[in-house]
């Protein structure tokens, strides 16, 4: 990706709710940018999801810096916070079931690479497209993969929030999914909550990620837009604009 300018914006909204238990980090300077979604009784959730953030980057570098292939610094960087989340957990009655989700997004050597873990999508945006990088790791989603419900049936599953893999799980079996790709001028890369991804469609989010704006305003505009469709939960967004470096040329 010679010659491509990466800008990034974020916004975060508690919405309807008391606390805020998502969190973000944009860092232009390692190019690490991070949405995270915790969850667990009294603030354990909103600890967890500022423990993701602010841990995860320092440890991709770390990794990075021992020449670890990008895909195992960042699989590497997230096992590690999850186990001393768990642990936390462990050490504290009060921080029970505390853990979060996280999207992370490193560009790096030329390419794009995103990890996950939980249900933060996150989207590519090249051209007309709009591509869903990550899978969801709720029991309901692994139930439609595996045939045994249909996506309609999964929207209405009580299992449709009940995750199998985050960071602080107790018995983690398997670690993040990685996506990479070399991004290209015109992309935009949209790292979300749940309280986002869940009521705006692809469709939506093609049209509004195709107005020519920063993307700070553009993080805010796709809040603003969850939280008038309805959603309840906290909404959370990270938009990464690739474009060319001399502005005058075409993009895409
Ligand atoms: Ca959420």
């Amino acid at each position: 990706m010679s010659e491509l300018i990466v800008v990034a914006g974020g916004h975060t909204d508690r919405g309807r709710r008391d606390n805020n238990e998502d969190c973000y980090d944009i860092d232009p300077e390692t190019q690490i940018y991070v949405v995270a979604d915790g969850m667990g009784g009294l603030a354990a959730g909103e600890e967890a999801s500022r423990l993701a953030v602010s841990m995860i980057p320092g440890r991709v570098m770390e990794r990075l810096l021992r020449h670890d292939r990008p895909d195992e610094a960042l699989r590497t960087a997230i096992e590690h916070v999850s186990r001393y989340i768990a642990e936390q957990a462990r050490l504290d009655s009060d921080k029970q079931r505390m853990g979060t989700t996280v999207v992370v997004a490193l560009v790096h050597a030329g390419r794009v690479f995103v990890a996950n873990m939980g249900d933060s999508p996150a989207y590519l945006v090249r051209g007309e497209k709009v591509i869903r990088l990550t899978l969801d790791h709720t029991v309901a989603e692994e139930l439609v993969r595996k045939g045994a419900l249909t996506p309609v049936q999964a929207r209405r599953s009580p299992l449709r929030n009940r995750l199998y893999k985050y960071l602080g799980c107790p018995d983690l079996q398997d670690l993040a999914d990685i996506h990479d790709f070399p991004p290209r001028a015109g992309d935009r890369l949209i790292l979300v909550s749940d309280g986002i991804s869940t009521v705006l469609s692809e469709d939506t989010i093609l049209d509004m990620a195709s107005i020519p704006a920063d993307p700070d305003i553009l993080a805010h505009a796709f809040v603003d837009r969850a939280l008038e469709q309805g959603s309840t939960d906290n909404a959370t967004c990270v938009i990464v604009a690739f474009d060319a470096v001399d502005p005058t040329s075409p993009q895409g």
